[in-house]
């Protein structure tokens, strides 16, 4: 295949798009991939589509290669099963909601789990027939609140999004597995580093989950790792519980007047000057801070909860959003933030800047709902026997020597505050850094929710229903391309890897004889005979500094240049990524550009 620069239909440009954030974004607008049709929308050109076609190659061939069976649904759906599954109305304004000229209700759809349940239900029903795992590659829609970064976060985007079928856990977890086996290997075909993460299962219900998260500086997902291979999303990170401590003969809580200490440093500094301790100065690590939160809950309707949590740590709202559902028995996306004057002066028992646990109760009755009937949930440090300086739920008062669990109770714990670098992990492999990463796909044991609400069920060996348990696994496949782009490039352009390169050989003439360009067509069509992918720069008009550019911009891996060496026997070949150049004799060349060209490991045709 030779792809003539003289006719693709291909402009480059020397000025970044002014929309564009990011490196990939400017860089495959520029080099010709990608034209914008609309926010976060995207017409793809020629070479754009070849860099897609090879990615999606190979994610079809790993997703076959377990026994994933292609299907293909509409992008244009009812409203009918996602009502089912409530997610007509969950997914709020993310959905690309339209009507037909009857008036019924459509979607374009996020995402196809009510497709793939109603298409198993129609056709099957027996254990006989399981497990099986269908799969896509498809356009999804949504309207992202913040279309950003060209591909990397579109509103219309590619995803192979699978989903398995199997009658019992043990099934789930096998689909589940093979699953993340083929995603490691897709990852590693593309070239592209990935870290699994373990992830919360969020909105979507169902337990295990991971992300696989492509690390870099433009992502918006922060993780953290340890050295010793822990790795997790930072919703999903659990903290390391401190053991209890012994509280017999500690002695009992004072309340004290701390006047005009509505914030922790005015506390810590109020503590310090009042109470002096003799062994060190008080700290904000020694109070705790009680955080009022409004949640808004899939009904419309706003609870308050009350998160106590040590002072020296911020509060972290994704945190609590990704994990509060299980306390206040709701299902579905969670809105959690800091509630508002409003809400607070409409419940008395909460003195703003001076809220504390309920007070003065005794051990027989901890565990007693807090004293303003509002959940008191606690940072998992807070545990028996720790003892903290807090608010004592009157104006310009403190206690100090509170102890957990003799004279306050609580509800439940959450992760509520932030993970710090440094923090240990809590398998015990070190203490923890973070990093930002992009997420490249998740899988997640979505369990039965789905098949209940659509009743999936099939009869199993003793002729009883059961439901069925799914699995649902996405690949960003436009998001691939972007990260792709991304992570390899330099100052002059792409550097594609050569699995997913647009051509493997990017072939030019510099200078003007009519020998030279009839030696580049021999060397076009050997390589063609040969069965690599060519550009091929017969410009015949174009100067020799524009054609390096382009050539660079469009970042083949492997650059030929017929020119003046020609005179001598010799034609240059360049690595587009070191820049190192080798001048080969003409009989050469064409051995010389398929060896360099053997990395490649898709089929030929
Ligand atoms: P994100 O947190 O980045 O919004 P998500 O959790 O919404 O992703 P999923 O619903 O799990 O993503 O979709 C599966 C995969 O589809 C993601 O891992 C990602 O690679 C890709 N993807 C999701 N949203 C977009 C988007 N707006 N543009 C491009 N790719 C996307
Ligand atoms: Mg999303």
């Amino acid at each position: 295949m030779v792809l003539r620069l003289s006719t693709l239909f291909l402009r480059t440009l020397r000025e970044d798009p002014v929309d564009a954030e990011v490196a990939s974004h400017k860089l495959l607008v520029r080099a010709g991939y990608i034209r914008r049709a609309a926010p976060g929308i995207y017409t793809w050109l020629p070479l754009g589509l070849r860099v897609l076609a090879k990615v999606e190659a190979i994610v079809r061939e790993e997703m076959n290669a377990i026994g994933a069976q292609e299907v293909h649904f509409p992008a244009l759906l009812p409203r009918e099963p996602y009502e089912a599954t409530g997610r007509w109305t969950e997914y709020g304004e993310g959905l690309f909601r339209l009507k037909d000229r009857k008036d019924a209700d459509y979607l374009l759809a996020p995402t196809h789990e009510e497709m793939f349940t109603l298409l198993v239900k129609d056709l099957y029903s027996s254990y006989k027939d399981l497990p099986v795992t269908l799969y896509q590659i498809q356009n999804k829609y949504r309207d992202e609140a913040r279309p950003r970064a060209g591909l990397l976060r579109g509103r219309e985007f590619i995803m192979k999004d699978s989903y398995s079928f199997d009658v019992d856990d043990a099934g789930l977890e096998a689909s589940y597995q093979a699953h993340r086996a083929a995603y490691l290997r897709i990852f590693s075909r593309l070239g592209l580093e990935i870290v699994p993460v373990y992830a919360t299962a969020g909105a979507m219900g169902g337990s295990k989950s991971e992300e696989f998260l492509h690390p870099t500086e433009v992502g918006e997902d922060t993780f953290v790792r340890s050295a010793g291979g822990y790795a997790a999303n930072v919703e999903a990170v659990t903290t390391v519980v401190p053991a209890e401590i012994d509280y017999a003969g500690a002695p009992a809580f004072e309340v004290k007047d701390t006047p005009d200490t509505p914030t922790i440093d005015s506390l810590v500094a109020c503590a310090n000057a009042i109470a002096p301790r003799a062994d060190r100065e008080w700290t904000a690590a020694d109070t705790l801070k009680n955080v009022v939160l409004a949640v808004t809950l899939p009904t419309g309707e706003r609870q308050l909860v009350v998160v106590g949590v040590p002072g020296d740590r911020a509060v972290d709202l994704k945190r609590i959003e990704a994990n509060i559902g299980a306390h206040l028995a709701a299902a579905g996306e969670l809105g959690v933030e800091a509630a508002t004057d409003e809400d607070i002066k409409k419940v008395p028992a909460l003195v703003k800047g001076y809220i504390g646990p309920a007070l003065g109760l005794d051990a027989a009755t901890l565990g007693a709902e807090s004293s303003s009937g509002i959940p008191f949930l606690v940072d998992p440090r807070v545990v028996a026997g720790t003892t903290w300086i807090t608010g004592a739920n009157e104006h310009g008062k403190h206690v100090f020597g509170l102890v957990a669990g003799r004279d306050f109770a609580w509800d439940g714990t959450i992760e509520a505050v932030e993970v710090r670098a440094g923090d240990e992990a809590p398998d015990g492999s070190g203490p923890l850094e973070t990093a930002r990463g992009i997420e490249m796909g998740h899988i997640f044991q979505l369990g039965r929710k789905y098949a209940e609400a659509l009743d999936l069920k099939v009869l199993d060996q003793n002729g009883k229903l059961v439901t069925v348990t799914m699995g649902s696994y996405g690949v960003g496949v436009t998001r691939a391309v972007a990260a792709l782009a991304e992570s390899n490039h330099d100052d002059r352009g792409l550097v594609w890897p050569r699995n997913v390169a647009p051509a493997d050989v990017h072939l030019m003439v510099t200078g003007k004889g009519e020998e030279l360009f009839a030696e580049a067509e021999r060397i076009a069509a050997g390589l063609e005979a040969r069965g690599l992918e060519v550009i091929f720069d017969d410009r015949p008009k174009v100067s020799a500094g524009v054609k390096f550019g382009d050539a660079e911009l469009i970042g083949v891996p492997t650059i030929a240049v017929v020119g003046r060496g020609l005179a001598e026997g010799l034609v240059e070949v360049k690595d587009r990524a070191t820049g190192t150049a080798e001048n080969v004799a003409v009989a050469d060349v064409v051995e010389t550009l398929v060896a360099r060209a053997r990395g490649w490991d898709l089929p030929r045709p």
